[in-house]
């Protein structure tokens, strides 16, 4: 970590001032969490705890109450809690460098540019936006206000996703001729999921995004070529405004064609097996926050069979760390806007195609 002469500035002005953060804690980017549900609470935060790059400094709820518990057990100042009407004054908070935007899909636009207005980095949750005009508008308030902005994408630092994707342009598996992946769960009734307003969509936004995502990372093309097909099974009223399932195809330049699954109708471990013509790779579980599993059958090498020792929260940890990496030395986020907003083009191509838009 590399402290600046301004961070001793700023202890010397802050120690005048009776405050106690030392230059170690004041380097690291204050984060303001938007929205406290199970995202933040049970990950996000608990990972900003561990990190030695980025600390919790504020954050934003419709409910006080749960708001001031969560404050007292991260130490956040009482004066640090904001609601959704006076979020804005976040502006005047210089301990607030960037926000952590974990609100249900539709809101994510709206809650990231009034952040970039205030003057804060963004990161925010997948998928990004609902639409590719809020997407765009995204990219384009956090460029006007020369603030980052960084897509959660946590797979996309995952160590074994990274070592597929390693293997794959090493050319261990020869030829790539197809990819097969699927993610999904069976959805409680009454979310904000199954709400098309909120989410935007169904099974396809939540978690076929992973797949999606992967397939583009481990072919490192975009694909041309998308068919697909949605259906709801249960008619049980959970499934008026989004898809339950959805199928599609995606074949990318090289011919490459990955099929994929997702769902809401029941539980559908995520996965992807990668075919080449010398040899294969199966991640399962692939995208979970821990327990990643690795297998994979070379030509003439040993089987390999590595699972990740990574346990919850590190995922996000690694993601936080990124994003305060990029905010101190001014790097962009690896998936940054553009990465979230390829995603939403295909996954508006995949709704057309199965005349869902
Ligand atoms: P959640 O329902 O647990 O939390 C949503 C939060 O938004 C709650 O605190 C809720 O009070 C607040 N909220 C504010 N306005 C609301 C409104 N009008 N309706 C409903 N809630 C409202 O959801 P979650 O599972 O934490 O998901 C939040 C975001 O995080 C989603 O965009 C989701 O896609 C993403 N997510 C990412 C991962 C990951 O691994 N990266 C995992 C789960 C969820």
């Amino acid at each position: 970590m590399q402290i600046t002469r301004r961070d001793l500035g700023r202890f010397a002005l802050a120690t005048a001032a009776g405050s106690a953060l030392s230059p170690a804690q004041e380097h690291k980017l204050g984060f303001c969490i938007v929205g406290l549900g199970r995202i933040s609470m049970q990950h996000f935060m608990p990972a900003l705890q561990m990190s030695t790059k980025a600390r919790l400094v504020a954050l934003v709820s419709g409910h006080r109450d749960k708001a001031a518990k969560e404050a007292q057990k991260y130490g956040v100042p009482a004066s640090n809690i904001y609601s959704y009407d006076n979020y804005d004054r976040i502006a005047d908070n210089k301990e607030i460098e960037a926000v952590y935007i974990a609100l249900p899909n539709s809101m994510h636009a709206e809650y990231s540019i009034r952040a970039a207005r205030a003057g804060k980095h963004v990161l925010s949750e997948k998928p990004m936006a609902t639409s590719v005009r809020d997407s765009e508008e995204m990219i384009a308030a956090c460029r006007k206000a020369n603030r980052k902005l960084m897509i959660a994408y946590r797979c996309q630092f995952e160590p074994l996703n990274l070592r597929a994707i390693r293997m794959i342009r090493d050319g261990k598996l020869g030829k790539i001729q197809a990819i097969e992946s699927a993610n999904g769960f069976d959805i409680k009734p009454n979310e904000w999921r199954l709400d098309g307003k909120l989410a935007g969509g169904g099974p396809l936004m939540d978690v076929g995004i992973y797949s999606l995502n992967a397939c583009r990372y481990l072919t490192g093309e975009e694909p041309g070529q998308i068919k697909a097909d949605a259906s709801v099974i249960d008619h049980d009223g959970r499934f008026n405004e989004v898809e339950e399932n959805l199928s599609w195809t995606m074949k990318f330049p090289s011919g490459i064609v990955a099929s994929c699954n997702t769902t809401y109708g029941c539980s559908m471990p995520g996965f992807y097996r990668v075919h080449g013509n010398k040899g294969m790779i199966h991640m399962e579980p692939a995208f979970s926050y821990q327990g990643i599993r690795l297998t994979a059958k070379i030509d003439g090498e040993p089987p390999i069979d590595d699972a990740s020792p990574d346990k919850d929260p590190v995922q996000f940890l690694r993601e936080a760390d990124h994003m305060a990496d990029c905010v101190r030395e001014n790097r962009e986020p690896k998936p940054n806007g553009e990465e979230g907003l390829k995603d939403m083009k295909i996954m508006m191509e995949i709704y057309k195609s199965c005349g869902r838009r």
